[in-house]
């Protein structure tokens, strides 16, 4: 039963957070059994000098796109076509998938995140790696192989029925075989799906409680595309609604584009949205809505999006929230909250992890930062956000198992 004595920094919900110091952390179990101030155990690890946060939640990331990040940008539709889909065909070679798969998981944990909801290359092989290194690495993971059955290059393009079944193969052969593991169903976007494959998806998905996740309004000539390619339905959104996408546990990346009529639509079928505000500032998409989305009560949580985005560090994306917005200051506390509680709330998780709470699973990380310095965890917390670069995460547990020190 490990004991570790250390300062916690912990979310309570969007405007409040904890900061204790000095306090003994009891894991038994896979999960955190206390956060007490005294302890009965006389041998303890002592992590005073550390600062432990809940590991981070990054609900949005192609891990097959982690070589091209950073490649000079372009708007969405050209990136993709000139950097995306040439990169994403390359783990087509199983060796390279590996290679890459093992790269994308070390840093994902170097940067501290704990659970991460992933889009893989079409190629089922790919996928399948990726669930294999995570396992191996002890990793907590939401993956899916993305789906594209028309309008993609050849090397990409999949028949609608393979597509579908491979998806199904994946999940039957992952989905909650391990504690860690689960399987997401991945349409890439509106543009490169059948109405018949994302029907098949929403069938199957409500029939086995499962996630699906995809790209919403990222870009007004990707919005534009979609309009020729739907003419006959009002909008992106009522796309996915008419196809039976939409719903809890659904997650929308991007979603920045959108209507009042949209946006409506997503609060009544509680969809959630992934916000990725570093990659919308690299491709020039747009800015997320951030106020109006909270004003209609849509659950949404902050992501890296890489490779479209340039790092996978969550915090700077709780730095990036809030210099995105314009017209609307991210509190500290609300940034903390994204990365961290708010992606566990989205992936109906918030009982099992996204904070330092007993009972939860011991999903930490322990930066290398002293807060003795530090008048308040107000101060600290600020310092976290915006001198991040400045911060090293010294040791990353998964379910109680240390998977990364450095
Ligand atoms: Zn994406």
């Amino acid at each position: 039963m490990p004991v570790i004595k250390t300062n916690v920094l912990t979310p309570l919900n969007e405007n409040k957070f904890m900061f204790l110091r000095n306090v003994f952390i009891t894991i038994r179990n896979k999960r955190i059994s206390s956060v007490e101030t005294s302890t009965a155990i006389h041998s303890f690890r002592d992590w005073t000098h550390l600062l432990c946060l809940p590991g981070f939640i990054d609900t949005h990331v192609h891990l097959s796109q982690y070589y091209i990040r950073g490649r000079n940008g372009n708007d969405l539709l050209k990136w993709l076509q000139e950097n995306v889909f040439v990169e994403e065909a390359r783990s087509r070679d199983q060796d390279y998938a590996r290679k890459l798969s093992h790269l994308f998981f070390d840093a994902l944990l170097q940067a501290g995140t704990t659970t991460s909801v992933i889009y893989t290359a079409p190629q089922s092989t790919a996928c399948e790696i990726a669930f294999e290194t995570a396992r191996e690495l002890g990793v907590r993971a939401m993956i899916g192989k993305t789906m594209m059955d028309t309008n993609s290059p050849a090397d990409l393009l999949e028949n609608s029925d393979q597509s579908f079944q491979e998806s199904v193969a994946l999940f039957q052969r992952w989905h909650q075989k391990t504690d860690l593991l689960e399987y997401i169903f991945s349409p890439r976007f509106a543009p490169v799906c059948t109405p018949k494959l994302m029907q098949r998806i929403a069938d199957f998905t409500r029939a086995n409680n499962a996630f699906i996740q995809t790209h919403l309004a990222e870009n007004t000539d990707e919005i534009s595309l979609v309009k020729s390619l739907f003419p006959d339905v009002g909008s992106y959104t009522e796309v996915y609604h008419k196809s039976g996408l939409l719903g809890p546990r659904t997650i929308l990346g991007h979603a920045i584009h959108l209507s009042e009529k949209e946006i409506a639509l997503l609060a009544e079928t509680e969809s959630k949205i992934a916000h990725c505000p570093d990659s919308n500032f690299f491709l020039k998409s747009g800015s997320f809505s951030l106020a109006s989305i909270k004003k209609a009560g849509i659950d949404f949580a902050l992501a890296t999006d890489v490779g479209a985005g340039t790092t996978l560090s969550m915090l700077e994306m709780m730095k990036l929230c809030n210099y995105r917005q314009s017209d609307y200051r991210v509190k500290p506390a609300e940034a903390f909250y994204y990365a961290t509680l708010a992606g566990a709330r989205i992936l109906g998780k918030e009982l099992e992890i996204g904070s330092v709470t007993a009972g939860k699973f011991a999903d930490l990380i322990f930066l290398d930062l002293n807060p003795d310095n530090f008048a308040n965890g107000e101060d600290l917390l600020s310092h976290i956000i915006y001198l991040n670069r400045e911060i090293k995460v010294k040791s990353v547990m998964i379910a109680g198992s240390t998977v990364f020190s450095a």
